[in-house]
């Protein structure tokens, strides 16, 4: 029995049945949108794109802010949607869910309009004095977000808000696995005053996803995992469509020897098993030098036990979202305990709940060679390694596929700061974890296997626009310097000014 199985088909449109990971118990069933049916939708939204083009920033602005005035009002429903699909601690849904989705909206909606300003930009050297460039930032079209479970509302809001205030239309297929909050999503968007059929949400799986990507789309935005990013990304090269990829991580954590071993520990904790594990930037690996490595790991087993599992009310650790990741998180830990790993806590299912619960678990002993090191786990997992100095925590780090975020604790923050400097990740956190998505001015997005492209930061809404040149000549009338007939004469005086230009200091400066 899945969290999701298909239950028949309607047609030539397949049915799937979503069951709650807290009770196992169905909570709805949806049909998968097919391959005509996303081409309509695509269709529509390319109609629908060509209004919304035309009005200007501030006015896409204006109906951002009643995304948010909805999201505000409907918060209570947001949250219960978001567990009754997940089964996630409520604090996480409305820190996750609520918050940044407010956050990452409002910052679009306020700054947006301003990185959408056609920019007039001086042009270098002997050009500038008789040219002009302006750069106009022109929406691409339908963008197709394909967005996955662990963060099923926020995930769909922050490219949403960029990609519309940016002038386009969406097509958005959510993960299977949490279809209905997303659709949620939708009904807010339409209720603050989005035209109808400028933001769609089609459901279904890869098959529905994949249809999408083949529907005309001018942009994919992609979030999920690194093998499908492979196969979309493969598509997306074939046609010609340009995608950012936001894919998984490894991330990993630095202990050093003059750490606030309190506030790590605190940090080992909530980064490893924040929404069960199921953050992209979770800490899924924890290097600590070797002089506090048993302070470290004391107060790590002292705060694992305080740890509340539950199905309902306050609690601090939820489920495990979906079947297929419980299995992950079993065979990692199972292959780390058969190759010597030691489990000192947690490493099974929580045998007092009914649903998918995995204990929260520290493991020590481990290697590199247990894919608990290697691999994605995301589950709420501590593994923590023994190193001797900052640099074999360092190396440790980088020897990964993977390169989304990291993280470095450290009394000294401009240390903190150099070892950052060398991971080799999309971004870091000094003192704390799992920031950088949350903070849109800071650009987000993997190196490695983690990803392709960025998204947020302050040119976030650029990345949906093609940033258009126009240059136009300052008289605009008379001969067109070096134009026809080439002469003699011509040639010399272009070689005359090669040579002033970049063969003396003056010219240099000058050009
Ligand atoms: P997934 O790759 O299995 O699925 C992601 C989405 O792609 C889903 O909507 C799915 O239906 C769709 N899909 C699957 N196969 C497809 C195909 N062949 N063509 C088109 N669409 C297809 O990932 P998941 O299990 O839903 O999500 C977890 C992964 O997402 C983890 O690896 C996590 O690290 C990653 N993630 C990354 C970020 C980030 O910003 N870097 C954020 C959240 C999650």
């Amino acid at each position: 029995m899945g969290i999701v199985e298909p239950i028949g088909s309607g047609g030539d449109r397949r049915r799937l049945r979503v069951r709650s990971p807290v009770s196992l118990e169905p909570i709805g069933e949806f049909e998968c949108a097919n391959a005509a049916d996303v081409k309509v939708a695509v269709e529509r939204a390319r109609k629908a794109q060509v209004e919304w083009a035309a009005k200007v920033p501030e006015q896409r602005a204006r109906v951002l802010w009643r995304l948010v005035d909805q999201i505000v009002e409907h918060q209570e429903e947001i949250i219960d949607a978001v567990i009754e699909e997940t089964g996630k601690a409520r604090s996480e849904a409305i820190t996750m869910e609520v918050f940044s989705s407010c956050d990452a909206i409002a910052y679009t909606a306020k700054h947006g309009p301003k990185q959408l300003k056609t920019e007039k930009r001086r042009i270098h050297g002997l050009l500038g004095f008789v040219k002009k460039l302006r750069i106009v930032y022109e929406p691409l079209g339908v963008v197709a977000l394909i967005t996955p479970w662990n963060g099923p509302v926020v995930l769909s809001c922050v490219p949403l808000a960029q990609a519309l205030m940016a002038g386009n239309a969406v097509v958005h297929k959510p993960s299977e696995v949490t279809p209905f909050s997303a659709k949620l999503v939708e009904r807010l968007a339409l209720a603050a005053g989005l035209p109808p059929d400028l933001y769609q949400v089609i459901q279904g799986d890869a098959a529905t996803g994949a249809a999408l990507i083949d529907s005309g789309i001018d942009k994919l935005s992609f979030t999920g995992s690194v093998a499908t990013g492979r196969k979309v990304a493969e598509i997306c090269g074939r046609l010609l469509i340009p995608c950012t990829l936001e894919l998984g991580g490894k991330d990993a954590m630095i202990v050093c020897a003059d750490a606030d071993l309190d506030r790590a520990a605190q940090g080992a904790l909530i980064g490893s098993c924040m929404n069960t594990g199921h953050y992209c930037c979770g800490t899924e690996r924890i290097y600590v030098v070797e002089e506090v490595y048993d302070a470290f790991l004391e107060k790590v087993l002292d705060g694992v036990k305080q740890l509340r599992q539950g199905e309902t009310g306050e609690f601090d650790v939820g489920a495990v979202f979906w079947d297929k990741q419980m299995d992950i998180i079993e065979n990692h830990v199972e292959d780390a305990r058969a190759k010597g790993a030691s489990v000192l806590a947690g490493g099974r299912r929580n045998p007092e709940l009914r649903g998918l619960f995995y204990e929260p678990t520290v493991v020590t002993d481990v290697t590199h060679d247990m894919d608990l090191m290697r691999k994605e786990t995301f589950g709420p997992v501590l593994a923590v390694m023994k190193v001797k100095d900052e640099d074999e925590a360092l190396a440790l780090a980088n020897d990964s596929d993977y390169g989304l975020n990291g993280n470095v604790w450290t009394t000294d923050t401009a240390k903190g700061i150099r070892i950052a400097e060398r991971m080799e990740t999309g971004g870091v956190c000094v003192n704390d974890m799992a920031m950088i998505y949350g903070i849109p001015e800071a650009p987000f997005g993997g190196v490695k296997s983690s990803g392709v492209g960025q998204v947020n930061g302050i040119s976030g809404v650029r990345n949906y626009c093609h940033a258009k040149p126009i240059t136009s000549d300052r008289r605009g009338k008379g001969k067109i310097q070096g134009g026809y007939p080439y002469t003699q004469k011509g040639t010399d005086g272009m070689q005359k000014l090669i040579r002033l230009l970049w063969g003396t200091r003056l010219g240099r400066w000058l050009s």
